[in-house]
Parts: C-alpha cells; sequence; structure tokens
C-alpha cells in the first residue's frame, strides 16, 4: 500500500530539481556557454539537461538546443542521418 513518496510534487514543473546554485555552478563551469551549441547563454537561459538514466545533469542547454536534443532521444541515429543527409552531394545538381 504504502508508495515510498517517490512521485514528483504534482503542478511543479517536470525536471530537475536544481537550486539557484547550483544552476549558477553549472553555467559558470561551461564558461556560460550552451553545452551543446556553445553560444552564450544567461543563468534562466539555459536549461538543465538530465540524463535520464543516471538522474544527473548533463549540461545546461538552451531551450532551443534542448528541444533539438529531444528529437532525437528516442533514436540518436537521427542525427547522424541528418548529417549524413545534409551533407551529401545532391546528384541533380551536379555538373
Ligand atoms: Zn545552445
Amino acid at each position: 500500500m504504502a508508495w515510498g513518496g517517490k512521485r514528483d510534487g504534482a503542478g511543479r514543473t517536470p525536471g530537475p530539481k536544481l537550486t539557484q546554485e547550483e544552476v549558477e555552478a553549472l553555467i559558470l563551469e561551461q564558461g556560460g556557454l550552451c553545452a551543446l551549441c556553445s553560444e552564450p547563454g544567461s543563468v534562466g537561459g539555459l536549461l538543465a539537461d538530465m540524463d535520464g538514466l543516471r538522474k544527473s545533469v548533463r549540461g545546461m542547454l538552451h531551450p532551443k538546443c534542448k528541444e533539438f536534443l529531444a528529437l532525437g532521444r528516442d533514436n540518436p541515429r537521427r542525427f547522424q542521418m541528418a548529417i549524413a543527409y545534409w551533407s551529401r552531394d545532391l546528384p541533380h545538381h551536379r555538373a
């Protein structure tokens, strides 16, 4: 019967529970840059990207970068395929 209180509080925004200090330390560690695209971010502008299995923070990312990452989360090969797609020659444009 007793469910050992492992549920996240309802109504809370999902995500890691980091204190403001932890967030600032992580961003500082990354030199104030997004861990994915290396563009500058800011406290509040970068979000923690969690490793779902290890329950640890993989890095601080822009919301857009985190979204982008989420697209491939179910299938990381998609990124490799996307790169291959972009870098392929366009047969119909070849002289
Ligand atoms: Zn970014």
